[in-house]
């Protein structure tokens, strides 16, 4: 990474781009689940600007480039080859249980990790960044004065930009009290259960707010001890790279309404579970309505006809095709789901709800499972022509979950090496030696 970034910034950014996109570009799309591409894109992909990003603030030309490419190699898109984008890059940006896929929205991690810097200055005035920091722009004041001059760098310009993150979560842990304006700075630490620690009440009452008072009269000053800084989103009072960044889901805009606890409670219900990862990734894809159901397709501009090929006779929405076509009744009944499907939802969100509400968190695995094993036969019919008797498809669909949901109970195998195997002490007067050898086969020796 370049030191000094000049005018020609525009040019070395435009390399983490490149080398996001010569990365994507070297994995063949096609090889990769969903499940393989998300750690992908989280354990490679996005840590590759990461560096330069905790120097710099990248251009948002830049941070939406590299956005664009990981959808693109997310959703398999690629010039050969059209493929939708179901859902959009802020969606897949919300934290996981919030219904996202908790990719990180690049812009705000960028200034995440330069809060991290600033952070640096706040709190360690010795550290070498701060010392040069402050000689260079703010010689007179402290670093929460420090004001962007004519001639700044990069990296000051950074860092400033990243103290806005800061002063949305700092706050001044009172020592002595003379760093601390009373009026102007952050220093009542509400929040924390405080206790009354003074007799002189009725002096701070004529001050304060009454709200504010419990958290006054709570702080205890010391002569001893400077004002520090503290940090109100961790519980150590210390800034880290993910708490600051988590500041975004604050925002108003991008924070869920109100019906977001039961969804909240929803997600980490699935993403918890025993589910296996391409289950857990198709539910998320239902949920959103982001499976190619003929509706949804149509609603793509791809028009079609909407008819179910199974059935024939109903509008294959997201719900026809998982659950309500008269063709699965009779998977469904064998399962015992069918009775209690809702009749009137025709949003998958809702029916997946209202099913959530019914089942105990077992069955709800099992009914995710079958639902997801329906919609790969699904597919195979109508790609692949190829549909399996209901009586030949059921015994398989139940060995496969059984298979794939293992409850923790031992199987049978096991148990039975477990009585078998057993160590007993020898008899009175004779002794046991417990030896152990292995071979290997084609070289000489034993160990
Ligand atoms: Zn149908």
């Amino acid at each position: 990474m370049p030191t000094f970034v000049g005018k020609n910034k525009k040019e070395i950014f435009g390399k983490i781009r490149d080398r996001v996109e010569a990365k994507l570009q070297g994995w063949k799309m096609g090889l990769f689940s969903q499940v393989g591409k998300e750690i992908l894109i989280k354990a490679v992909v996005q840590a590759l600007p990461c560096y330069v990003m905790s120097c710099f603030r990248i251009s948002k030309g830049i941070n939406h480039e590299i956005e664009s490419m990981i959808a693109r190699f997310w959703w398999g898109v690629n010039s050969k080859k059209h493929k939708i984008h179901w859902g959009s890059w802020e969606k897949m940006c919300k934290l996981k249980e919030n219904g996202g896929m908790g990719f990180r929205a690049l812009e705000d991690f960028n200034q995440a990790l330069l809060a991290k810097q600033g952070w640096k200055i706040m709190t360690n005035h010795d550290c070498l960044l701060a010392r040069v920091m402050k000689a260079l722009y703010f010689p007179n004041n402290n670093f929460l004065e420090a004001k962007l001059g004519h001639f700044s760098s990069n990296i000051w310009r950074g860092i400033l930009w990243g103290r806005e993150l800061l002063l949305k979560g700092y706050h001044w842990v009172i020592g002595n009290g003379q760093s601390v304006r009373i009026n102007e700075d952050p220093w009542i630490p509400r929040g924390a259960p405080f206790t009354l620690r003074t007799k002189k009440v009725e002096e701070i009452a004529s001050w304060f707010h009454k709200e504010d008072i419990p958290w006054v009269l709570g702080i205890t000053p010391s002569r001893e001890r400077d004002d520090t800084i503290g940090w109100s989103l961790t519980p150590s009072g210390h800034y880290t790279v993910a708490s600051g960044y988590k500041l975004r889901f604050r925002d108003p805009n991008i924070a869920e309404c109100s019906v977001n606890s039961a969804n909240r409670a929803w997600w980490k219900v699935v993403w918890g579970s025993r589910l296996t990862p391409k289950m857990k990734i198709f539910i998320w894809r239902v949920f959103h309505n982001w499976i190619p159901v003929k509706t949804e397709l149509n609603k793509r501009g791809m028009s079609m006809d909407n008819t179910c090929n199974r059935c024939k006779s109903h509008v294959e929405d997201v719900c026809h095709a998982l659950w309500n076509c008269p063709n699965l009744h009779k998977v469904w009944k064998h399962f015992g789901y069918l009775h209690l499907f809702p009749s009137s939802l025709r949003q998958a969100p809702n029916f997946l709800m209202v099913m959530k509400g019914k089942l105990s968190k077992e069955e709800f695995m099992f009914f995710i499972g079958i639902t997801w094993l329906i919609w790969y036969r699904r597919n195979k019919c109508i790609f692949q022509n190829k549909d399996i008797e209901d009586k030949i498809w059921i015994p398989w669909a139940m060995e496969m979950m059984e298979l794939h949901l293992a409850t923790d109970q031992a199987h049978p195998y096991q148990k039975h090496s477990k009585d078998t195997v057993r160590w007993s002490p020898p008899l009175p007067g004779t002794f046991i030696i417990n030896t152990d050898a292995s071979l290997i086969d084609g070289q000489p020796g034993c160990g």
